[in-house]
């Protein structure tokens, strides 16, 4: 049974009903990792953000099965907690919230969701310890409030920070790479790395093959106009790369 499968899922904006996905097909078994390229505008953050449920879209079409369940029936709130994991294009800041205490909530109320134990600060900050080094961040950014100030880089290692706290079965990335040096690059990379296992899935939108080359799809697919249009290996984002979209046309 796949973790993930979307099956000609369409979408238009809520407030104006303009269509923006259309009959986008995608299949997502565990332990997989899945590149979604495409121009800008052919709709990858939509799909994603339809995925989690941001309330500026509107389903009108479609089915979208996470582990055997109907997700779409899930509130946005719901989905985190059933395993879904998505780190957007630009982080939202949060004035007056620092980092730790939004991390420490966040985190207890997954547990608390689940009937699991919560954790205290001090032990918190235990726990935060290891993910810390893994994303090779400073103390002081639990601190500061969410995304305040903090550079691109610094947003993007946060956002794998947070999932290193909370987990996922599926996680999804927008345009991790955007924006960063190469040390960053590596550091966010090599993070993601650990975190993947047998069981667990991602799905990042890129429009580099760097990316691809320190997190290896098994699968890359092209977005187009709203919908998926071509999928292959590593070799479609080398040709792309290279080449660019006009050359992948008839791929
Ligand atoms: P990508 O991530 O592939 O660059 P997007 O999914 O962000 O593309 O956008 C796809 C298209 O839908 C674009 O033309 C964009 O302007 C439009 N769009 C997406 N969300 C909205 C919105 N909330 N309001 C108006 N237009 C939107
Ligand atoms: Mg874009
Ligand atoms: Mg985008």
């Amino acid at each position: 049974q796949p973790l993930l499968e979307v099956k000609d899922l369409t979408a238009v904006i809520a407030e104006s009903k303009q269509e923006i996905l259309k009959r986008v097909n995608l299949v997502v078994y565990e332990g997989e990792v899945h590149a979604i390229m495409g121009k800008n505008g052919s709709g990858k953050s939509t799909f994603s953000k339809v995925l989690v449920g941001h309330p500026d879209y509107e389903v009108t079409g479609g089915s979208v099965l996470f582990k055997g369940e109907n997700l779409l029936d899930l509130d946005p709130e719901e989905r985190p907690l059933s395993g879904l994991f998505m780190s957007f294009q630009s982080p939202v800041e949060i004035p007056g919230v620092s980092n730790i205490d939004f991390l420490n909530m966040a985190y207890n109320a997954q547990k608390r969701k689940l009937g699991l134990p919560e954790l205290g600060p001090i032990e918190f900050f235990g726990y935060l310890q290891p993910k810390l080094e893994l994303v090779n961040m400073k103390g002081d950014f639990l601190n500061r409030n969410v995304n305040e100030g903090f550079s691109g880089g610094e947003k993007k290692r946060n956002e794998i920070l947070q999932l290193a706290v909370l987990g996922a079965d599926l996680t999804i990335l927008d345009e991790i790479d955007s924006g960063l040096d190469v040390d960053a690059l590596k550091d966010v990379a090599n993070a993601v790395n650990k975190l993947l296992t047998p069981k667990n899935s991602l799905s990042m939108i890129t429009h580099y093959l760097r990316l691809l080359e320190f997190i290896k799809p098994t699968w890359v697919h092209i977005m187009e106009d709203g919908s998926i249009k071509k999928a292959g290996d590593i070799s479609l984002a080398k040709a792309l790369e290279k080449e660019g979209y006009r050359a992948i046309a008839d791929y």
